[in-house]
């Protein structure tokens, strides 16, 4: 049995504010900040470049990497940490590709995150001008799957309709066509119950701000299955991922499994704050979890639905098929989002009209839903977001 109250007393969140964006940065728990407040006076501040030994810094992507892997199913030694989600995705795809080197095409869905989409048409450009990145809408992706896709890279949850693919399904599909499958769990990871290896993916990549709270910039994490650890060739094969870092060997020779998919200099001080934000997992059943956003979720859907006639659910009415969000459509999406942030609800907009709300249970309550439907409902009735501040876009929506 999970303790909710227990999970949401290990976070620091701001007074009187409900936030419903776990899903794009996650709150501050409570002990990061004393963690890196060490790792900077204590170990960057009293060691200085010993810290790399001394401190088990270089080690760190490994450790935590670990710890991540107990949330996605992936058994020690197979996932690493660093760089950004972007550059994770780079890497697995241009890893996939190597590995299926008859095949051209790349295809994912138009649900996709567009940085993913972006750095797959950008590695095609450099592979040549016979690769090519195929998109079709979400559910049509099981039957375009045939026997020219050479990796079919899917992000599982759908970042703007919180949409959930059937992962174990898509890939053994994949896998009977010949196909390599990378996933990206960015609103997997944290969100719901995920098992990389029962599902029997390739590549797993995903990132450690969202459900995993570990900051602005924190770093990401990929996982290769240890059937193909040791063949993957790493693109951007940086002196970190190499067998022997400080051989200084002008040629390049990856490192050990998942190792090489290091690139350069891990950021310490984030992995540090992103240790200590894994403490707060510890105890949690994923399936309690996943049981009780279900329960959030429902319950905002309801309510909403019954006071704010003007909003329509974005997201698929069948729990089962959603991650941890819930979406609405309406043409003042944005509008209506900042009123509710005036109000101290925290949700956010996605365009072109999308008001997106997280449901993360480690620390929100059915108290926090119940009174942020009642706000939405009270902003629709009387039109509060119709005022000229609520409408001026600022750089982040
Ligand atoms: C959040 C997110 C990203 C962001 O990538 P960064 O490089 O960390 O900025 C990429 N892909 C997906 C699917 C995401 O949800």
């Amino acid at each position: 049995m999970t303790d909710f109250a227990a999970t949401r007393a290990r976070f620091d969140l701001p007074e009187g504010m409900i936030y419903l964006d776990g899903n794009s940065l996650g709150p501050l728990p409570k002990g990061v900040a004393a963690r890196v407040t060490q790792a900077i006076t204590e170990e960057w501040g009293r060691m200085v470049i010993t810290g790399w030994n001394r401190a088990g810094w270089m080690d760190l992507p490994a450790r935590v990497g670990d710890r991540v892997g107990r949330l996605i199913g992936a058994p020690p030694g197979t996932v690493t940490m660093g760089d950004t989600l972007s550059i994770k995705v780079y890497q697995a795809l241009a890893s996939a590709l190597e590995l299926t080197p008859e095949r051209r095409v790349i295809l994912s869905d138009t649900g996709n995150f567009p940085s993913d989409l972006y750095m797959a048409d950008g590695l095609c450009r450099t592979l040549g001008p016979d690769y090519r990145l195929k998109t079709v809408a979400p559910e049509d992706v099981e039957a375009a799957i045939d026997d020219t896709i050479a990796v079919l890279l899917l992000t599982e949850v759908d970042y703007r309709t919180g949409r959930k693919h059937d992962m174990a399904r898509l890939i053994a599909k994949a896998h009977q066509k010949g196909a390599l499958v990378v996933w990206d769990l960015a609103h997997s990871a944290g969100a719901i119950p995920v098992d990389v290896t029962g599902a029997n993916t390739d590549f797993a990549v995903g990132c450690s701000y969202k459900y995993l709270n570990s900051g602005p910039g924190g770093p990401a994490f990929i996982y290769i299955a240890p059937r193909l650890a040791e063949e993957a060739r790493p693109a951007l094969s940086g002196w970190l991922g190499h067998e022997a870092p400080f051989a200084f060997d002008l040629d390049y020779r990856p490192g050990r499994g998942i190792e090489r998919m290091r690139v350069g200099t891990p950021p310490i001080l984030q992995l540090a704050a992103l240790d200590a934000a894994l403490d707060v997992w510890e105890g949690v059943d994923m399936q309690a979890l996943r049981a009780r956003s279900i329960a959030l979720q429902e319950s905002f859907i309801a309510k909403v639905e019954a006071s704010c006639p003007g909003l329509t659910l974005a997201s698929p009415r069948d729990a089962s098929q959603r991650g941890s969000q819930v979406s609405f459509r309406h043409p003042q999406g944005y509008a209506i989002i900042q009123a509710l942030i005036a109000q101290g609800v925290v949700g956010d907009f996605r365009a072109p009209d999308i008001l997106r709300f997280g449901f993360t249970p480690l620390y929100l309550t059915p108290e926090d839903v119940e009174q942020a439907a009642q706000t939405l409902a009270r902003i629709m009735a009387t039109d509060a977001w119709n005022r000229p501040e609520f409408h001026a876009r600022a750089k982040v929506t």
